[in-house]
């Protein structure tokens, strides 16, 4: 049995409050404490930082969060049923916990957490692609947070974390790791979650750099990419094309081989790409 604090384990917790797992809402919920103490432990140091949690549930994680020592947590829920039992956790760590009951995507978040921010949550899948690339882009670098420990299904994880040359490396990889340092810490079988999704998941952890690895405009690079991973069998003189008509010449002002496929080319590469295509 888990003891990392003095409130109710969390199978009595879903039972007291009637917390049947909802699919609609992505909730496959955690309920063993050690290991949602080790996956906030995956974040560094909370003492000194804010936490943004999406999707606390039954509060495994978020008591995972306050018993490695949060300074503070902003959890926001969509589903009010979980509202009860997160108020027994906040009422547990008085003044360390807020719940929002919202709508993670129409949140203003960073308005609710003071800095260094820290981002940390077993997303429900269905919104947790989304929320990555809305925090991947903020209109200014570096972001308002300075870590992102997330949960996915393993292969969106692999996609973040992926190097040129194979299927996983597209949009997600170039986003993520243009300014970010990006890694898989943990990976979860099914078993891990209740109910068992029907896919293993890894948690993720990036690291904001304070600067992009290379120079590009954010908005250029973002339409590179799409264009060139949207298809991405193609080679990049075509699948480029309706990005200038003299796209041959650009891509080999930038060191870029037209006959290459996206896949092939590192973040590198379509950074200088972005600059070339931005020269007038
Ligand atoms: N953190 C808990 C855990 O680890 O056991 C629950 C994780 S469960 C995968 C995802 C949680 O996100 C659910 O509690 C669900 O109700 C919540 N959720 C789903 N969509 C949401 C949204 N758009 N905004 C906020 N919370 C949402």
């Amino acid at each position: 049995m888990s003891t990392i604090d003095e409130l109710p384990p969390l199978r009595e917790v879903i039972a007291t409050h009637g917390l049947s797992a909802r699919k609609a809402l992505g909730q496959n919920f955690l309920l063993d404490l050690n290991l949602t103490a080790k996956i906030a432990r995956v974040a560094g140091d909370l003492t000194e930082a804010d936490v943004l949690e999406v999707g606390p549930g039954p509060g495994g994680l978020t008591r995972g969060l306050l018993a490695e020592g949060a300074r503070r947590v902003v959890a926001i829920e969509k589903d009010a049923r979980c509202l009860p039992a997160l108020a027994d956790i906040a009422a547990a760590y008085p003044g360390r916990l807020d719940v929002l009951n919202e709508d993670a995507l129409q949140v203003d978040w960073a308005a609710e957490l003071k800095a260094p921010r820290k981002i940390v949550a077993n997303l429900p899948y269905n919104v947790g692609t989304e929320l990555l690339v809305r925090w991947l882009t903020p209109a200014t670098w570096p972001p308002p947070w300075e870590s992102l420990t997330l949960m996915f299904q393993r292969e969106v994880a692999e996609r973040i974390v992926a190097q040129p040359g194979g299927k996983a490396y597209g949009r997600l990889a170039v986003l993520a790791q243009w300014r970010a340092s990006a890694r898989i810490a943990m990976t979860l079988p099914p078993e891990a979650f209740t109910p068992p999704p029907k896919v293993r998941s890894a948690v993720v952890h990036l690291e904001a750099l304070p600067e992009p690895r290379f120079e590009a405009d954010a908005d250029t690079l973002s339409r590179v990419v799409k264009a060139a991973f949207a298809q991405r069998r193609k080679m990049l003189r075509a699948a480029l094309k309706g990005l200038s008509p003299d796209i041959e010449d650009r891509l080999q002002a930038a060191g870029l081989k037209p006959t290459d496929r996206a896949e092939q080319v590192p973040i590198e590469g379509f950074c200088a790409l972005a600059r070339e295509i931005t020269r007038p």
